[in-house]
């Protein structure tokens, strides 16, 4: 087996209560409402920049693929970020495969809206998951979803993707080795909770989200 590699999230708070970052084997799955920092995460550290630094600085050494089914990812934001680690913005640029997959034609390129297109039933939704986790394992890859959620009046939530409000959540719950819900906070702070994670305590940990990305 690869060796596992935890990847900083830009926050020492919440690499704390990761027990080191987002880590590569793995699934980890953000949910959250709107605005409440999870496209900010896999924006910033744990995706497209920290997995490209050395291993001693909390990085991945590797490369960062972004299939993005929602038109959220922006270069700018990257390079705005890369700033802050004194990294050279073409270097970053480099290291990140871009898959925009918002359109039906996109889609049927890519493995992961591929497989959403043929989620119609909790089976396939299993398969998906299934080998997305293969793909972890075998390539020691960090896969990280994210799912929004939208707030009832009740206090409860349900998921605002068509796939996972159909199969209420409980798959993903399933399929997935780390959930982290992420909720906002005052101002600019953000606040993520460890849910459910076999070897992680059910911390809470408080981050800002700032013109430097994830922070503390
Ligand atoms: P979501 O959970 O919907 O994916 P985001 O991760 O996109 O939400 O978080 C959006 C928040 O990130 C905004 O409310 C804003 O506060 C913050 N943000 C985004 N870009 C910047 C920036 N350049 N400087 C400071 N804060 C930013």
């Amino acid at each position: 087996r690869l060796k596992i590699i935890q990847i900083t999230s830009g926050s020492r708070e919440l690499d704390k209560i990761l027990e080191g970052g987002i880590e590569t084997g793995s699934i980890t799955e953000l949910y959250g409402e709107f605005c409440s920092g999870k496209t900010q995460l896999i924006h910033l550290p744990s995706k497209c920049l920290s997995c490209c630094f050395i291993l001693p600085e909390g990085g991945g050494e590797g490369k960062a693929l972004y299939i993005d089914a929602e038109n959220t990812f922006r270069p700018q934001r990257l390079l705005q970020i890369a700033e802050r680690f004194g990294l050279n913005g073409e270097d970053v640029l480099e290291n990140i495969a871009y898959a925009g997959a918002y359109n039906t034609d996109h889609q049927s390129k890519f493995l992961l809206v591929e497989a959403s297109m043929m989620v119609e039933t909790r089976l396939a939704l299993m398969i998906f998951f299934r080998s997305l986790q293969k793909i972890a394992d075998e390539f020691g890859v960090a896969v990280v979803i994210t799912n929004q959620v939208v707030a009832q009046v009740d206090g409860s939530a349900v998921f605002a993707g068509p796939q996972i409000k159909r199969t209420g959540g409980n798959i993903m719950s399933h399929a997935t080795t780390r959930r982290l819900s992420f909720r906002k906070g005052r101002g600019e702070e953000r606040i993520c909770k460890v849910i459910s994670a076999t070897c992680l305590a059910e911390a809470e940990a408080r981050f800002q989200i700032s013109a430097q990305g994830v922070t503390d």
